[in-house]
């Protein structure tokens, strides 16, 4: 069952354009997809939702957006160079290869029966060369982490804007990490983006700053929708905390294929700073003018992905129902049956949250062989177009058009019908009750924003 979930979330991923397989017509990239019209919109909302709530509506955090190739001397720096490893194994027969740790012991292929190599490790950063040369000195890597960009920019942050603990700088980009087992759909990925975030503080409020910040953006995620029966807060074990961490917690969604981390959120202790001092020679303590001491700030890191985020807002949303029949209206020839656009009376809707739905609102005309009701419709969807994202569509019966917005998650649906042209009102149909309202076409935008803005 879980598992035909995630088969349907890709296959309506694909159909109605949301994520494609990169390079399909090669045969496709493995695990590599690229976000159509639908996703891009999913995702960029997404990420505005998470600066929104990260950086504008805080006093205390600042936006940066760095580079992604570093000086090498970064990674070595960072641990990255001599720690980021995991340890694999090949198949002499089919040559898959595994990461150790999933083998769990076996001496034997999972997949073949054949001989394994011994475990070996394999660095997960990507390598290339910067310029024409191709040799040792040219060296650089993709980052593996938005982070080390925030940590070596710490000393221009404090000169540039003075900012007192606690702090944060916050980023979102694209990382990457040559992973042995890529896989699930866009959860496990070799080329991801990130949403980080680095806060500093003194270092005996690092415990309380950790706590706070798992709670923050536990919430964040239900506030944007996702149930919280779907979610739970995994604190890791010592023996699997990162080398540069004092204590992490992962936040865990219930994806079909079992819990698995969303974001992780660290204490970093005052490792990244200090390391980096050592390896350029800077100054990296905080000044307190107050006390007039110098010191190594803690590092508190929320740390989520923002490919996995939409992957679970897209299963959590993702619902089939039973449509009642109507019932309830009034005869009323401009109001459809509330099963409408409905086969077999199950509907498939995506009851994303508004801020995330990549549409707001679609404007359909009742009948598309009516030039002056096809007209008064796409003049609608102009207006509405300055304010909010909105659609014209006219490819399909009404039925069709609904069925359409619903799969991917459209708020509002305004209808224009023959009645429209006497009495210059459209009906508007909420997408999850399905109720629909007879508004005035003067009063549409002023209706339709106020219930998208509140
Ligand atoms: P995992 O244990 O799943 O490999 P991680 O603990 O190595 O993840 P972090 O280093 O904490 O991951 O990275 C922070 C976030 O970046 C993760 O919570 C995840 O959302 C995202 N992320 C990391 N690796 C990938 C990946 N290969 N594909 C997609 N997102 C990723």
């Amino acid at each position: 069952m879980a598992e035909n979930l995630m088969d349907k979330i890709v296959s309506l991923s694909k159909r109605r354009g949301f994520i494609f397989q990169s390079s399909e017509v090669y045969g496709g990239l493995s695990n590599t997809w690229d976000y159509g019209p639908f996703g891009v919109e999913l995702k960029n909302n997404l990420k505005t939702a998470w600066w929104k709530a990260n950086v504008y509506q805080r006093d205390d955090i600042l936006g940066m957006d760095a580079a992604i190739l570093m000086h090498p001397d970064v990674w070595r720096a960072s641990g990255h160079v001599d720690n980021f490893f995991d340890l694999k194994s090949d198949c002499k027969t089919c040559k898959k290869r595994f990461k150790t740790a999933d083998l769990k012991n076996a001496d034997k292929c999972p997949e073949c029966g054949g001989e394994l190599t011994e475990s070996r490790p394999f660095n997960l950063m990507f390598k290339t060369y910067q310029g024409p040369v191709e040799d040792a000195g040219n060296i650089v890597y993709l980052r593996p982490e938005t982070a080390q960009g925030m940590f070596v920019n710490f000393i221009n942050i404090l000169d540039a804007r003075h900012p007192k603990l606690p702090f944060g700088l916050a980023q979102i980009g694209k990382a990457f990490r040559n992973e042995i087992t890529p896989g699930n759909f866009t959860f496990r990925t070799r080329e991801f983006e990130q949403m980080e975030i680095e806060y500093f503080v003194r270092p005996q409020e690092g415990d309380k700053k950790l706590e706070e910040w798992i709670e923050t953006h536990f919430n964040w995620y239900v506030n944007l929708g996702i149930k919280k029966e779907n979610l739970r807060k995994r604190p890791h074990g010592k023996e699997e905390l990162a080398h540069y961490a004092k204590a992490c917690t992962d936040i865990e969604y219930n994806f079909p294929f079992g819990w698995s981390e969303l974001e992780g959120i660290a204490n970093r202790t005052d490792f990244d700073l200090k390391q980096h001092a050592r390896q350029s020679g800077k100054d990296f303590q905080y000044f307190d003018d107050a006390a007039k001491q110098r010191f190594y700030p803690y590092i508190i890191e929320p740390s989520g992905g923002v490919d996995r985020s939409v992957l679970a807002f897209l299963v959590d949303a993702y619902h089939e129902e039973k449509v009642p029949p109507r019932t309830n209206f009034e005869k009323n020839e401009a109001i459809l049956p509330i099963g409408a656009g409905v086969k077999n009376d199950t509907r498939v809707v995506l009851k994303l949250h508004r801020d995330l739905a990549p549409t707001k609102v679609a404007v359909l005309p009742l009948l598309r062989n009516r030039p002056e009701i096809v007209e008064l419709a796409q003049k609608i969807a102009r207006e509405l177009k300055k304010n909010m994202v909105a659609v014209y569509d006219d490819t399909g019966s009404i039925g069709k058009l609904y069925r359409r917005q619903d799969e991917v998650g459209t708020l509002y649906c305004v209808t224009v019908d023959v009645q429209s042209m006497e009495d210059k009102q459209v009906t508007v149909r909420e997408r999850d009750s399905m109720q629909q309202e007879r508004i005035s076409v003067d009063k549409l935008k002023e209706y339709l924003l106020q219930k998208l803005n509140n």
